[in-house]
């Protein structure tokens, strides 16, 4: 997963695209970039490493420019290595250069590079955003393509996910893939400065006022001229006739205070965990986040059965998401290291302990080891999603099927693995309740029902 910036016409866009990567920095933690145009030279600047770290003031004043594209990244495609991070640069001998950061992956990677090598184009990574960059910059320079007409071949050619934003040393070219899977919106300021970032709450903080999403398959040009925006049918580009949002985004990825798809994801959230408390017979003396992720879906849950929430699970914000971490042994112990209870809090409770998700199950056997550790006379775990049993091709890190704990172990089991005395998953039918348009999304990690292949 990764979140994207870029910022156009605003004389500090190298400040502007830190606070924007700082606002995303939950969307990857593992290495960040940004390249920034001063309408001479483009100047790059890429590290493994969170933002506040690269982007120091020291570091920033070497990036002059009012055109600036950042990235955090968190891998998928592509080893973890500097090379593979975001953006990537190409500049051609005949002049032109060309900026592209990009949130998802392709699924026809490997047939789109070797299409591409074969006609002797170079790849310094396996990152998928240097396969969209060089795609374009292939069909601009040497095919006498307009930059749309290649990213509508594109849109055509290449499968997958993709929220982009292109920069020449001139022009901002923002695209999102047929389908839609990954958010993006932009927004501008009075004084005409232009924001895109991958969810609404890194405009928030650049005091852009939100202007849209970009939608499928739809071009927007941002030139000091204003903008244009190319709203292509995305059926001309797709097989299934509907958006494929990614709903993980509503569930886990995206953060509470971001508009995506057209919903606030709190809402979605708060939907959700009324639709578990719906499907719950049991009646808690408390319900319980696991926090941050799961907040808003427990007190969802907690308004509509009308029982108390309590925030009974203390988490270090130091530790970072337990699940980014590359070493089964380092995830284990990270657990720990984030959570801690409240002392006397649990003490002879029924408690429904609430997260969005299971993946491998690290994190909850240890949270109902802590609680149960902690004196609750029983642990009912709610989770406001359906068991992840398939890997996503779109942009999220999902172990492989053999890693996933729903493909080993039914529901009766994963509650002796764990502990608990019931496990109960939201039914994708009540998730499907929980947005307003559920023929939008996909559910792939859910059902196996993969809109791109
Ligand atoms: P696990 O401990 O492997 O079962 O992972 C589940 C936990 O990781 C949940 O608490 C989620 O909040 C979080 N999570 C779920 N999916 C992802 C993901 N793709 N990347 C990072 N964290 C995730």
């Amino acid at each position: 997963m990764c979140g994207i910036i870029g910022i156009f016409n605003h004389r500090n866009a190298a400040e502007l695209a830190t606070l924007g990567l700082f606002a995303e920095q939950h969307r990857g933690q593992e290495s960040c970039g940004m390249a920034v145009n001063d309408g001479v030279t483009i100047r790059l600047r890429k590290k493994m490493g969170l933002v506040k770290d690269v982007f120091t003031p020291d570091k920033l004043e070497f990036l002059p420019g009012s055109i600036a594209i950042g990235h955090v990244r968190y891998p998928t495609r592509g080893s973890s290595s500097v090379y593979n991070s975001q953006p990537h640069v190409v500049e051609t001998l005949s002049g032109p250069s060309y900026v592209l950061a990009s949130n998802g992956d392709i699924v026809n990677y490997a047939e789109i590079r070797k299409e591409m090598e074969d006609k002797g184009v170079y790849f310094a990574s396996g990152n998928d955003g240097e396969l969209l960059l060089k795609y374009i910059v292939y069909h601009v320079e040497k095919e006498n393509y307009s930059i749309v007409d290649a990213i509508k071949l594109l849109m055509k050619n290449v499968k997958g996910a993709f929220s982009t934003v292109l920069g020449t040393k001139k022009d901002m070219y923002l695209f999102r893939d047929p389908y839609g899977f990954r958010p993006m919106s932009y927004g501008q300021t009075k004084e005409g400065a232009t924001a895109v970032a991958s969810e609404s709450n890194a405009l928030d903080i650049l005091y852009m006022e939100w202007t849209k999403e970009v939608n499928p398959a739809e071009i927007v040009i941002v030139s000091t001229e204003g903008l244009r925006n190319i709203a292509n049918d995305p059926n001309e580009f797709r097989s299934i006739k509907s958006d494929k949002h990614c709903i993980f985004e509503h569930i886990y990825f995206s953060r509470p205070d971001s508009i995506i798809f057209g919903e606030n994801v709190y809402e979605v959230r708060e939907k959700i965990g009324a639709q578990l408390a719906l499907a719950d017979e049991i009646t808690p003396d408390v319900v319980v986040p696991v926090p941050d992720s799961a907040n808003f879906i427990a007190l969802g849950y907690a308004r509509q059965k009308n029982v108390p929430f309590a925030l009974g699970l203390i988490r270090n914000h130091y530790v970072g998401r337990t699940f980014i971490k590359p070493e089964q042994t380092v995830r284990d112990e990270s657990v720990y290291q984030k959570f801690n209870t409240l002392p006397n809090f649990f003490k002879g409770k029924k408690v429904v302990l609430i997260d969005d998700s299971i993946v491998r199950g690290t994190t909850i056997r240890k949270l109902v080891k802590l609680i149960k550790n902690a004196g609750a006379a029983e642990v009912h775990i709610r989770i406001g999603s359906p068991a992840v049993k398939y890997s996503c091709f779109y942009g999220i890190d999902t172990p492989t099927r053999q890693e996933l704990i729903a493909n080993r172990m039914n529901v009766q089991e994963i509650e002796e693995y764990t502990g608990a005395d019931t496990l109960q998953y939201l039914d994708i039918k009540a998730l499907e309740k929980s947005v307003q348009h559920p023929q939008d999304y996909c559910y792939a990690c859910f059902d196996g029902n993969y809109p791109v292949t």
